[in-house]
């Protein structure tokens, strides 16, 4: 009996003493690796070419899909002609060589944190890095040219969501302050913070992962933020994100450090009706690396801009004009074309530049 006793108790002590242990081993010496950045296996395709089949190479040409160089399909590992040719159509875009290879920089500027909105193209670029060569504009417009309509050029925005990060509200609302007044100093138009929802014209939030729009966001870094056509008015910025509104970003401690004020002038420019551009120094470039800030208008973002919306006449930034433009500045009512479609909606849009005339034509489906 007594033998039983103890036997009894010498289990009872041992599974006290398994019993933390193997709590303590869940919690603390195996914590769930941390995701830095969606893209990173990127890089195992690294060499890749034609006739290559590879693991990954699926994942890749979703994600070319989703940023509009491959129609909507169930890929394979294989890398085909189509691959080929959006790749050479990708490096194009971002100034690299056009090699249809995954050469390294071609892998590096994949896995280089980006905006969500689509580079808008399907066989055809609208981001076209050769026009460059040809002293044409790089800017671009969403398909339709979607704008806000002259009647309303004094836009009221709100701040909202915000609850999904630390950041101080007196410092949030400096960043957008400044981020909006870069694009006013340009341009007639006039940007107002409200308090009131419903009273905005334009609202701005962080949110995580699905979000309810259809293009959920994908943790630290990968894409960074999205922000729809004229005149739907909505910016999302991903909550995950090591976002920075003071300091110098540059010294950032962390190397996944995002500058907020430099997305937010990108995003404005989606939201007042700007494309990509394959302008590395323009804002409207789609990718931004970590530990970065870019926040001033290049003079193509400055050109595409003013086309749309008149410029300030006490403006002092670049107005190089590289284009003569021979168009009047469209605009719409705001409702009509691809205004309050989803801005990634896959569109082309064929320049043709001929004795000085440039006539733009844009292609739905
Ligand atoms: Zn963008
Ligand atoms: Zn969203």
């Amino acid at each position: 009996m007594s033998s039983s006793i103890s036997f009894l108790f010498a289990a009872i002590a041992l599974l006290l003493l398994l019993l933390p242990s193997s709590v303590f081993t869940s919690a603390f010496i195996f914590p769930p690796p941390p995701i830095l950045n969606p893209w990173l296996p990127f890089q195992n395709l690294s060499g890749c070419h034609l006739g290559d089949d590879k693991p990954g190479l699926a994942r890749l040409k979703n994600y070319l899909q989703h940023f509009g160089y491959l129609p909507p399909a169930n890929f394979t590992d294989a890398f085909d002609d189509a691959l080929e040719a959006a790749i050479r159509t990708y490096q194009h875009n971002f100034g690299l060589n056009a090699t249809g290879e995954l050469d390294m920089p071609t892998v590096d500027q994949l896995m280089t944190p980006r905006c969500g909105v689509s580079d808008f193209v399907n066989g055809t670029s609208t981001m076209n890095g050769s026009a460059a060569l040809h002293g044409r504009h790089l800017y671009t417009y969403f398909p339709g040219v979607p704008t806000w309509p002259f009647w309303r050029r004094n836009l009221k925005y709100a701040v909202t969501a915000t609850s999904a990060v630390a950041i101080d509200q007196a410092v949030l609302k400096a960043v957008f302050a400044r981020a909006f007044g870069r694009w006013a100093a340009a341009t007639m138009l006039t940007f107002t913070e409200t308090e009131s929802t419903a009273d905005a014209d334009i609202t701005l939030g962080f949110y995580s992962g699905a979000h309810g729009d259809g293009e959920p966001f994908d943790g630290v870094l990968g894409t960074l933020a999205h922000a729809f056509s004229p005149t739907n008015g909505r910016l999302h910025f991903d909550a995950a994100e090591a976002w920075i509104a003071e300091g110098d970003v540059t010294r950032a401690s962390s190397d996944v450090a995002v500058d907020l004020e430099s997305v937010a002038v990108h995003e404005i420019g989606h939201l007042l009706g700007l494309g990509h551009s394959s302008v590395p120094d323009a804002i409207m470039y789609p990718a931004l690396k970590t530990r970065t800030r870019k926040v001033e208008l290049e003079s193509d973002d400055v050109q595409g801009i003013q086309r749309l919306y008149g410029s300030n006449p006490s403006y002092q930034g670049g107005t190089e004009d590289r284009t003569p433009a021979t168009s009047s500045p469209e605009t719409n009512d705001g409702e009509g074309a691809a205004g309050c479609r989803w801005p990634w909606r896959v569109g082309l849009i064929l320049t043709i530049a001929a004795v000085g005339l440039r006539l733009d034509f844009a292609l739905f489906f």
